[in-house]
């Protein structure tokens, strides 16, 4: 694979929630469930299946991982990575509103990653956008990251 850097979505991308709108602080870890987040009126959040598989091999391939998200609640963002037990995999994010072409711009200015060495995994096909600063857009129209969705994307033999 010959990206740099791969930047993720954060809601419908790694979880299915709008971090901003769903859920209310605090939140706390389930007792039983794994990988799974409770907010104060008890609603559930698991991360997707195959995100910290994914993550995994990104960093055995030495590629960077970044988030990008317009949430309008940082905080809880970071606190739902926190307790999914992602900050050691995210190399570095950009968040809040506008367009993600402006996340990502940020991104490759602190990193010194050219936005055509990244690709963005997406659940929302507006931030398509980012294709005009040279990311390639990979759209998840299952609003869900899996290993068939990265792979089709991110497919060894497309190598070039
Ligand atoms: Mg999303």
């Amino acid at each position: 694979m010959s990206y740099k850097a791969v930047v993720f979505d954060l809601d419908y991308t790694l979880w299915p929630c709008w971090c901003d709108t769903h859920i209310s602080t605090p939140l706390k870890l389930h007792k039983s469930k794994k990988n799974t987040v409770v907010d104060k009126y008890g609603y559930e959040v698991t991360l997707y299946e195959d995100v910290v598989p994914i993550f995994e091999y990104l960093r055995s391939k030495n590629i960077k991982i970044f988030t990008a998200s317009r949430t309008a609640s940082p905080p809880t963002a970071k606190k739902l990575i926190k307790l999914f037990n992602l900050e050691k995999y995210i190399d570095d994010s950009e968040w809040g509103w506008g367009s993600k072409k402006n996340h990502i711009s940020k991104l490759a200015g602190r990193n010194d990653i050219d936005p055509s060495e990244m690709c963005l995994f997406d659940d929302e096909y507006r931030n398509k956008d980012v294709e005009e600063i040279g990311v390639k857009f990979c759209y998840l129209p299952n609003e869900k990251l899996t290993w068939s969705e990265f792979n089709k994307h991110i497919n060894p033999s497309h190598e070039h």
